[in-house]
């Protein structure tokens, strides 16, 4: 749908949802099954045993035909009863959103204050589980990648951190955006309940979302005393034994599911995350030369799906996404919160090659010319020079 004719392609370069490739389309565009049926039960399975391999785990996957809100709500359901403490950290937007979510289900949310410019800092996160002796703390809730922002946290220093200070609570971990674009270990690095969502490195419409669930979080489901119905996992692992769901799936969503997967592990999740390190920091390199400010203010936290970059004093961040997508049809991302209209963020996730990224560079920096933005034109130039060998 669009308000308008434009010629050429829309560029949604926003940090998700990311673009859709041809091949998934397609997928999708394929006669709705008998969700009962025994085709369906052969699919589901095959799905169910692929989608492991992105969230590196041989644990239950839960697939729940909802956005990555609803798959929020069911790692904090499914683990915590009311009343329970829970340690979360601000990074940002979605940390904020997760914590407010915490409020409104019961839980008691403490909140680790961060400045929005880095991710989650194990130390604080030892030091504050040190100092409760009781054990009183049931999870921690870690924004693997803040999308508001473009910082990461190290998830395996955080789960170090809870192991040197003794502590019993559950990892809880969002990876809505960072999922299939950024190394990512389940198993490996000690997760509880990995939270995620179709729209990002999966490169699927929004719609699906996902619970990767440790044998540790599934026995604490068993004590949980939230309530809960359509996001309990157990009438789910249940019925995904044999391929199926207790209630009708998103059947078409899991045909794109399914080629999606197929495609990132065509490719190899090596190479998907080496590709993206790649269009992170030539995108980083034109931030600079343009004499601008990446949000993110600690290199080991850069995110390789999007970058978040600030406006000087006095201009407008939103303004300059107005430019852009009137004149070149290409969609930003906005600053939320806090950074609302004071940065702007760019998505270079999922499905991009260094020809879009260097087609998304030159229309920033043209925007910023026409929205009258202070920098130096040479953006471009850098990124090119770091993607072509020069730099
Ligand atoms: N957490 C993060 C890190 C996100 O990026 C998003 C969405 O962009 C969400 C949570 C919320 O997911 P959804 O909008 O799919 O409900």
């Amino acid at each position: 749908f669009q308000t308008r004719t434009t010629p050429g392609r829309h560029f949604l370069q926003i940090p998700g949802p990311s673009n859709v490739p041809d091949r998934v389309l397609r997928a999708m565009d394929n006669p709705t099954m008998d969700h009962r049926g025994p085709d369906f039960g052969v699919m589901g399975k095959m799905i169910l045993d692929k989608v492991k391999k992105v969230f590196q785990t041989e644990s239950h996957v839960v697939i729940y035909p909802a956005s990555g809100t609803g798959a929020w709500e069911a790692a904090l359901v499914n683990t915590l009863s009311p009343g329970d403490r829970v340690l979360m950290c601000e990074t940002g937007w979605f940390a904020s959103l997760w914590r407010e979510m915490a409020e409104k289900l019961d839980i008691r949310p403490e909140f680790l204050k961060g400045d929005w410019r880095r991710g989650a800092e194990p130390a604080r996160i030892e030091e504050y589980l040190r100092a409760d002796k009781g054990h009183e703390i049931k999870a921690v809730c870690v924004v693997h990648n803040e999308t508001s922002t473009g910082c990461t946290s190290r998830i395996a220093e955080v789960r170090a951190a809870i192991d040197a200070a003794g502590h019993p609570a559950l990892l809880l971990v969002d990876t809505i955006s960072g999922l299939a674009s950024m190394d990512y270990r389940h198993d490996e690095w000690g997760v509880d309940v990995t939270v995620s969502g179709s729209q990002k490195g999966l490169m699927l419409p929004p719609g699906l979302s996902f619970n990767a669930v440790s044998a540790k979080a599934l026995k604490a489901a068993d004590q949980a005393k939230l309530p809960r119905s359509f996001w309990d996992w157990k009438p789910m692992i249940a019925s995904n034994a044999t391929g199926y769901f207790p209630y009708t799936p998103a059947t078409n969503m899991l045909y794109a599911l399914d080629t999606a997967l197929d495609m990132l592990l065509e490719e190899g999740l090596e190479n998907v995350f080496a590709r993206h390190d790649r269009m992170a920091e030539a995108t980083r390199r034109a931030v600079r030369a343009w004499g601008l400010e990446v949000q993110c203010q600690e290199p080991r936290h850069y995110s390789s799906v999007l970058t978040g970059v600030r406006l000087p004093e006095g201009h407008s961040a939103n303004a300059l996404r107005a430019a852009i997508v009137e004149r070149f049809n290409m969609s930003l991302g906005n600053g939320l919160g806090q950074l609302n209209d004071r940065v702007f963020r760019i998505g270079h996730l999922g499905d991009i090659s260094e020809l879009q990224l260097m087609a998304t560079l030159s229309g920033i920096e043209m925007g910023l010319r026409i929205a009258g933005v202070p920098h130096k034109p040479e953006g471009v130039r850098a990124a090119m020079e770091y993607l072509t060998g020069n730099a």
